[in-house]
């Protein structure tokens, strides 16, 4: 089968024949359909993730089960899936339900094992999720790469009807974000720099679109809310200063929730969590997010089978053959996603 290769960061994939997976008892051969490119996957490239060199990467795929092995109940050949690294099953994080932080979870394919950027895979079935009837098998390389997280994320910081949301980043995170928080009753306010993301946020059912280049986006969301701040603020990019913007837009007992993983420093003090004109604690809630777990993804599934999300809108298909061009047009960061197709 077809295969990009990566060897050396920073060198480009190289498309080779290699020997199509034999699959185990308990593992299940995929005909990939998509791929997504990861944020993650930049930063492998780039050599700011280490990764076991030669590898196939690529972690967030859809495609069609080809092959069963003995154990793997509960599929069958030809059916729409996504693949879905979930928890070992046996260290203690996965054993109190909170698989989406397992001991293991960075030993996934495409991470150590290999991964989707090919014509086949193979994972264990339990990474195997089957996609709700009526949704195109495309739309599970979005939900496997965004989709997922962002419902995790939603769901741990208890959006109700009514709240007021923020969401800094219309990217590919971004975008299922503000679909998502649409079907939870939220007012989604969002903010971004490009021009091209805030015509798609607002093409996706955004109440408001802030382009923080023209205007202050913390004083625009003050106005927004009787002066008070947003309930919850989303920051899905994964920089300082966006993590600093959330954490001035929420109201006192607001809640912060850094999706973005910000990798970057920010000194404590520098975090205003004092509300100035009380000269009091804001007592807001700062929450980090990872992934998303077996039960989330479960959960996902079934409302996927009854809500419409756009799966499409800012999507960049690229054929597996030029995949080191698909990896420049991600790093562009004008669309929401960029999709590698075998
Ligand atoms: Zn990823
Ligand atoms: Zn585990």
């Amino acid at each position: 089968m077809k295969a990009a290769v990566f060897y050396t960061p920073n060198q480009p994939f190289k498309i080779e024949e290699v020997k199509e997976p034999d699959v185990m008892p308990d593992e299940v051969l995929v005909k990939i359909g998509t791929c997504g490119i990861c944020h993650g996957d930049l930063q492998r490239f780039e050599g700011e993730i280490k990764v076991p060199t030669p590898i196939i990467l690529g972690h967030e795929p859809a495609g069609t089960v080809a092959k069963l092995g003995r154990e793997a109940k509960g599929f069958r050949e030809g059916d729409n899936v996504l693949l879905f690294a979930v928890g070992c099953g046996e260290c203690y994080y996965c054993k109190i339900g909170k698989d989406n932080v397992c001991d293991k979870i960075a030993k996934g394919f495409g991470l150590e094992r290999p991964g989707a950027y090919a014509e086949y895979t193979k994972v264990y079935a339990r990474e195997v999720f089957r996609l709700p009837a009526g949704i195109p098998p495309e739309a599970g390389s979005v939900v496997t790469a965004s989709t997922g997280t962002v419902f995790h994320a939603i769901r741990l910081a208890n959006i109700t009807a009514g709240d007021t949301a923020v969401v800094y980043g219309a990217g590919c995170l971004g975008t299922q974000m503000l679909q998502l928080l649409k079907v939870f009753g939220a007012r989604v306010i969002v903010v971004d720099i490009l021009k091209e993301k805030i015509e798609l946020v607002k093409k996706l059912g955004a109440d408001v679109a802030i382009n923080s280049r023209e205007v202050e986006p913390v004083r625009e969301i003050k106005a927004l809310t009787e002066a008070r701040g947003a309930d919850v603020a989303f920051e899905v990019i994964g920089l300082p200063q966006t993590m600093l913007q959330a954490i001035n837009s929420v109201r006192r007992g607001g809640k912060i929730v850094d999706v973005g993983s910000v990798m970057e420093p920010i000194p404590l003090k520098m975090m205003p969590f004092i509300d100035e004109g009380l000269s009091l604690s804001k007592e807001v809630t700062l929450m980090s997010v990872s992934h998303c777990s077996k039960a989330d993804m479960t959960k996902l599934m079934e409302v996927l089978s009854i809500a419409k999300i756009d799966f499409e809108s800012g999507t960049v298909k690229v054929p597996l053959d030029e995949i080191n061009r698909g990896f420049e047009v991600k790093r562009e960061g004008k669309c929401a996603r960029v999709l590698i197709t075998p």
